[in-house]
């Protein structure tokens, strides 16, 4: 690995821009957890290459001397050995990728009845019931059409600071009863702590959901999603461009929430990942493994 890297360093410094990995099919890994970004990177010009992981397909994107495709793992995907399928021109290659169990935690909430409620309706709260569908559409939707150029720069930065108290797919319970697995992280501090985009992007969803409260959803391009919740105070409009570390909004403790508190999520439409694998890092200088 140190090899690939050096090597990689080596060939950053002589050409100036991110290039060469040395293969014709790069992996950032044959071995992910559940909840991380498969990245595969295809060396060539000659094809658009066409991939399928098990049956979901990659979206490759024209990159430096070839083609990206940044793809996620659910944390819901079963750890085992996975067909990632390419159509490399004339040629299909099969080359088997490894998921680990993620192995998370469990994390348990207490809530009163009210807040109960908004995560499980009974049959006859209808206003509850249909402003959840409505939230779900409008989520679906800020997913649904996703902005195919990376806009991001350079290294993704933390939204906020304060307590870690909620990790990244805690399977959560509330009341003692299993509620799901928890999409991103949670970072407890005082209301009003300002909220920060984590890189450049544009806002396709701002406005206040049933259950997430106040919610800011920002597409960083090639894939990548940041989202926002349970805010005070939302600062941007839907089809705003916003910068790396531009402030966006406030911590608050709209929707279900137990105190002030910014729910993070990093994610492509697929799946939500370990938003950690984000901070600091540059998605196109990781460090790729030839595999052909
Ligand atoms: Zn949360």
């Amino acid at each position: 690995m140190t090899k690939v890297v050096l090597l990689f360093c080596l060939m950053f410094v002589i050409a100036g821009t991110p290039s060469v990995q040395g293969g014709l099919v790069n992996l950032n890994g044959e071995e992910l957890q559940q909840g991380e970004l498969l990245i595969v990177q295809v060396e060539t010009t000659e094809y658009m290459p066409r991939g399928v992981f098990d049956e979901d397909q990659l979206y490759f994107i024209p990159w430096n001397m070839g083609w990206i495709a940044f793809y996620g793992v659910s944390y819901w995907r079963e750890p085992g050995t996975y067909n990632l399928t390419l159509q490399l021109g004339e040629r299909e290659v099969v080359q088997e990728v490894n998921i680990r169990d993620g192995n998370f935690p469990e994390s348990h909430i207490t809530v009163s009845e009210e807040q109960e409620r908004l995560i499980r309706p009974e049959e006859d709260d209808q206003d509850i019931l249909d402003r959840r569908s409505r939230d779900r559409d409008a989520v679906q939707e800020a997913y649904a059409q996703p902005i195919t150029r990376p806009l991001w720069e350079e290294e993704f930065a933390l939204p906020t600071t304060g307590r870690r108290t909620t990790g990244f797919g805690h399977t959560r319970y509330v009341n003692n009863e299993f509620n799901n697995r928890h999409a991103g992280i949670d970072i407890a501090n005082v209301q009003g702590t300002p909220i920060k985009s984590v890189n450049q992007g544009v806002v396709k969803l701002a406005e206040e959901l049933l259950v997430a409260g106040k919610t800011i959803i920002i597409d960083h391009g090639g894939r990548v999603f940041s989202s926002y919740s349970h805010l005070s105070k939302i600062e941007v409009e839907v089809g705003q461009t916003v910068a790396r570390g531009e402030k966006i909004g406030e911590m608050g403790s709209t929707g279900f929430s137990t105190g002030p508190h910014l729910h993070w999520e990093m994610r492509t439409p697929e799946a939500p990942l370990d938003p950690d694998l984000f901070i600091g890092t540059d998605l196109f200088s990781l460090p790729l493994t030839p595999v052909l």
